[in-house]
């Protein structure tokens, strides 16, 4: 009798209770699609992962409605250059680029990913993200995995071996190749080979994206190598973090977009990506020794380092580079991100370093601290050497999208190059606000529409129904990124709502417990 009650009571209940049309409605924002229209004024409701519908007013029930007021909706930002699996494991939730609005990452740059790929996605689809997740393969692991670290061209069938590797990863869901012809072993592959590697990810769906051998005296040769290997290759070819390195070569950036604005007009899918500083990140081994004197990997540097001859000619070269390129002229312009062997080093600089060793502050013993600093361990380092009017006419380059080559830093460890931090709101903050160099939804464009356009992401990056809701919304007028080189630990402001999948990933200045990223598989994916 007493369960015929109940059940009589909770008939009508279920009867009435529709359920709402919507999980969630934005309303009143101003849409920035992602495409340059000019923004304009909708509600925008979700239903599970995807964008259900925009419209000028929207009245159907949702489960829940956030009044935007004019904030700006635009779609989640597609980071196409990341390091994420630094940090990834133990920060999953990404919060240094959610809080700027960052949906997707895209990791493998610079010829280096983690193989098999299917393992490696494996894991980070069991570690539960907060941003989707996609890969590229990396030329430099694949070149190591079948020839060891040797300069020389590869013979016939290490060349198939390689191609059967970046076959596979392409079955696993890479987007494409990534080149770092810069690191070793990258650079001790000839261009004939790069093209041979690519023409497989090409014919996979994939796309060519390079680290450039050179980004000081050899950038023009370094251009239209990466031209010519999407040409040859038969697949979209893109420079990565596009930069001038060294005083001595500012002002080439004219050129390097003339040559890529003339593959462009016959013909070639070339663009661009960057990331808005004037200093570059990677290790004081990679960006202040000479290549030769890497090669074999860490036991051949160091017996070439023992040897007083050729010691001496690592030393001469290392000045020159501490001169003219990377370390921008001066041992100041050089400072330590992380250090391994003393992480006290980190936020020194090689000027401080080298005094702090006895020396005084010439070139020729900063290349000397440089050489110990590579003995003891080796530490990451930051280069001041990239010119700001060649950042500027980079980025206002309609073939240029933004990307932060950053990493997911543990709040408060090292002192990591502060684009992790703030590429998107510094862009958004500096460059479309402050200084006016680019209009609001062109940026936005080369942040989302414009890289997934890029990767063949054709469910995201665009606000549109029947998309994945992959959502960013911000106060174009107050969004801006807070991280300096000299407190690099501090998140971008003004963004205030970041959706992934449907979900919110990010609200009034909390990260949420959800974890709604996915892992994103390439074109050529067999499940
Ligand atoms: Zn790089």
């Amino acid at each position: 009798m007493r369960r015929l009650l109940l059940a009589l009571l909770l008939v009508p209940v279920c009867l009435s209770a529709q359920p709402p049309a919507y999980d969630l409605i934005l309303r009143g924002g101003r849409i920035i699609d992602g495409t340059v229209s000019p923004w304009y004024t909708a509600d925008l409701a979700i239903r599970g992962d995807t964008i259900a519908r925009i419209a000028p007013a929207i009245t159907a029930p949702a489960t829940r409605v956030v009044n935007l007021n004019g904030l700006a909706v635009a779609p989640g930002f597609i980071d196409i250059h990341t390091h994420a699996r630094r940090g990834i494991f133990e920060v999953p939730t990404a919060d240094n680029y959610i809080r700027q609005g960052v949906t997707t990452l895209i990791e493998g740059p610079d010829g280096s990913s983690p193989l098999p790929v299917k393992a490696f996605l494996d894991k980070i689809a069991a570690l539960r993200i907060s941003p989707n997740f996609a890969m590229l393969v990396g030329q430099g692991t694949v070149r190591s995995e079948v020839m060891g670290e040797v300069d020389r061209p590869a013979t016939r069938a290490e060349m198939d071996r390689m191609k059967a590797i970046v076959t596979q990863a392409m079955y696993d869901g890479a987007f494409g190749l990534s080149s770092g012809l810069f690191y070793v072993p990258g650079n001790f592959t000839p261009t004939e080979e790069v093209i041979e590697l690519a023409r497989v990810a090409g014919s996979l769906g994939g796309i060519y994206k390079s680290h450039m051998r050179n980004e000081a005296d050899g950038l023009i040769e370094s251009v239209r190598e990466t031209i010519a290997i999407g040409e040859k290759g038969g697949l979209p070819t893109q420079i990565t973090h596009h930069k001038v390195v060294g005083k001595k070569y500012w002002g080439a950036s004219v050129e390097t977009l003339r040559m890529v604005d003339e593959a462009r007009a016959r013909g070639v899918d070339a663009t661009i990506d960057q990331y808005p500083y004037t200093a570059s990140a990677t290790s004081i081994a990679a960006a202040l020794l000479p290549q030769w004197a890497q090669e074999g990997g860490r036991e051949s540097t160091l017996a070439r380092l023992k040897d007083p001859a050729t010691r001496a000619k690592i030393k001469a070269e290392s000045v020159v580079i501490i001169r003219d390129v990377r370390g921008g002229g001066d041992p100041r312009n050089v400072s330590v991100s992380a250090c391994q062997f003393n992480p006290k080093l980190a936020g020194q600089n090689l000027a401080q370093i080298t005094e702090g060793r006895g020396l005084a502050v010439t070139l020729e013993n900063a290349a000397e601290t440089a050489m110990w600093i590579v003995e003891q361990g080796g530490c990451g380092g930051i280069f001041h050497a990239i010119g700001e009017q060649d950042l500027e006419r980079i980025l206002v380059h309609p073939a240029t999208m933004v990307a932060s080559d950053g990493e997911v830093p543990v709040f408060g460890r090292n002192m990591p190059h502060p684009r992790s931090y703030g590429t998107f709101a510094r862009v958004l903050g500096l460059y479309v606000r402050e200084k006016k160099l680019l209009p609001l939804e062109t940026a936005v464009q080369k942040m989302s529409a414009f890289p997934a356009q890029r990767l063949g992401l054709s469910d995201r990056g665009v606000l549109r129904q029947g998309l994945k809701a992959d959502i960013a919304v911000f106060d174009p007028a107050t969004v801006r990124d807070t991280a300096t080189f000299e407190k690099p630990h501090s998140y971008a402001e003004g963004v205030s709502l970041v959706i992934v999948n449907g979900q919110i990933a990010f609200e009034n200045g909390q990260m949420t417990s959800a974890r709604p990223g996915r892992v994103l598989h390439g074109p050529a994916h067999r499940p």
